[in-house]
């Protein structure tokens, strides 16, 4: 039978101090209760909303940021903690005026922005730049090519062999890897409300548990109103990160694939296992699925994330049993030690690629005056700031011209439920029982 909760982990949605990211010392902020007059309005506070919103307060654009719940409610505070310090594939690059060398550019400069900003403003994320471990049962080409590529832009990253994976991780099992002395973890739902705290500091309006209910012309003007009260702008900016459930600019929710995802937390590791698993410090992902992402927090705890099967989003044990599986594999004295459930949660990712880990995200124009920056994938906890930081600086500075995503026009995507399905039922069961039996040269 089913339970209240159920259709909320299917979807996404369920309170969000299930994350095991939410401490309880962040502020609630009031909702919008008249009328006001800025020159943004930003809709959505997650990393990308409140980055906008963040870095126009700052150029002095009078800015308000209005949220249907409060900030960090969404993937922003659902998410693994990954602060990944490269690009992925961005399938689509190619086809761009520039071929995306602006974008590359850019990233590469500020790909330190998560610690950059919790410096700057005195966020208190527990950000830690500790670096990352992609780690393989075997010896990938692709690997060694992408070490080589990263290192002529001036990264600091090896390949890395067996007895070095297992200096920096505590175990034998990988046999070939990569060590990024770059990159590292967050509490995106602290940083999240960080940057909102900071925008607010700034001038910037903020606005909770105001869910935009339309956005209509006002004149040259732009009126978005939400159940109590409204602002009228002369730009829009959307960061719904899907915009599945709203009803205004309806074209917006097709133009993704979306994809559930799940996030477990394990309770601090008692000591004798915290001098076996991951000794180095690192967040870890394994190549080439990324089944078992592992972030050690400030706290000690495992945060680990994966795709739950379909109907069985609410089903916590069965997740944290895969994660205790995979550790009892990887770090034998598991077995000896207990490790327990913390936090189970669910999010949702909007993907502008029908691959899994593929894609980039999109600045739409809507309308004249109406911008949406959406479609962040399962990798927004830096792009997500920094492509908020050049749009809101493009739009202080009316340079339109230094946007570095290409500005589109919203298209609905293919049969959008087929990619979910495909990863849902076929691609991660099946990747988990290869991993079972400890890989497959795919
Ligand atoms: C389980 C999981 C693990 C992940 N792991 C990682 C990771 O380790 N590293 C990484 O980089 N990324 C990760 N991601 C992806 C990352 O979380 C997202 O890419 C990123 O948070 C997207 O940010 P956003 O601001 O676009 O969206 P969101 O954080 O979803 O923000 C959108 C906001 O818009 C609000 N909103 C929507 N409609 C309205 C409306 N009508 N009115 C007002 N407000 C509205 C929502 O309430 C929400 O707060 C993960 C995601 C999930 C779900």
């Amino acid at each position: 039978m089913k339970r209240p909760d159920d259709d909320a982990y299917e979807a996404g949605a369920v309170p969000i101090v299930r994350s095991a990211w939410v401490a309880g010392d962040v502020r609630a902020w009031p909702a919008l209760k008249s009328d006001l007059d800025v020159d943004v309005a930003v809709v959505g506070a997650g990393v990308v909303g409140a980055s906008v919103a963040l870095h126009l307060a700052e150029r002095g654009v009078r800015v308000a940021l209005i949220e249907a719940r409060q900030p960090g409610d969404g993937a922003s505070g659902r998410n693994a903690g990954q602060v990944l310090p490269y690009l992925g594939k961005l399938v689509d690059r190619a086809s761009w005026p520039d071929r995306g060398e602006r974008l590359l550019d850019y990233f590469v400069q500020h790909r330190n922005i998560v610690f950059d900003l919790c410096e700057r403003h005195g966020i208190d994320a527990d950000a830690a730049p500790c670096g990352m471990v992609g780690a393989a049962y075997r010896e990938y080409a692709s690997m060694t090519k992408n070490v080589r590529y990263w290192r002529g832009l001036g990264y600091d990253v090896d390949v890395v062999d067996r007895g070095r994976l297992r200096e920096l991780l505590g175990t034998d099992r990988y046999s070939f890897g990569v060590h990024w002395r770059e990159g590292g973890r967050v509490n995106p739902h602290r940083f999240t409300n960080g940057m909102v705290d900071a925008a607010a500091r700034s001038g910037a309006l903020v606005f909770g548990d105001s869910p935009v209910e339309s956005c209509m012309p006002a004149g040259r003007r732009w009126c978005v109103r939400t159940p109590h009260g409204g602002v009228t702008a002369s730009t829009v900016v959307l960061c719904t990160n899907g915009h599945a459930d709203n009803a205004f600019f309806p074209e917006l929710a097709g133009t993704h694939y979306p994809l559930l995802a799940c996030g477990v937390a394990t309770t601090p590791l008692p000591k004798p296992l915290l001098d076996v698993i991951d000794p180095g410090r690192v967040v870890m992902s394994q190549y080439p699925l990324g089944l078992f992402p592992l972030v050690l927090d400030g706290m000690n705890r495992l945060i680990s994330a994966t795709i739950p099967a379909p109907g069985r989003a609410n089903d916590a044990g069965r997740y944290f049993g895969y994660l205790l599986r995979y550790l009892n594999r990887t770090w034998p004295e598991t077995r000896d030690h207990p490790i327990g459930l913390d936090a189970y949660w669910t999010g949702m990712t909007a993907n502008s690629a029908p691959a899994y880990q593929a894609g980039s995200p999109r600045l739409y124009r809507v309308a004249d005056g109406v911008f949406a920056l959406l479609n962040f994938g399962a990798g927004g906890n830096v792009i997500g700031p920094m492509l908020g930081m050049n749009l809101a600086h493009a739009l202080a500075d009316d340079r339109h011209q230094d946007l570095l995503l290409p500005v589109q026009t919203p298209v609905s995507v293919a049969s959008p439920g087929r990619f979910e399905w495909k990863i849902r039922h076929l691609m991660i069961p099946f990747a988990r029982f290869i991993d079972r039996l400890g890989g497959l040269r795919i």
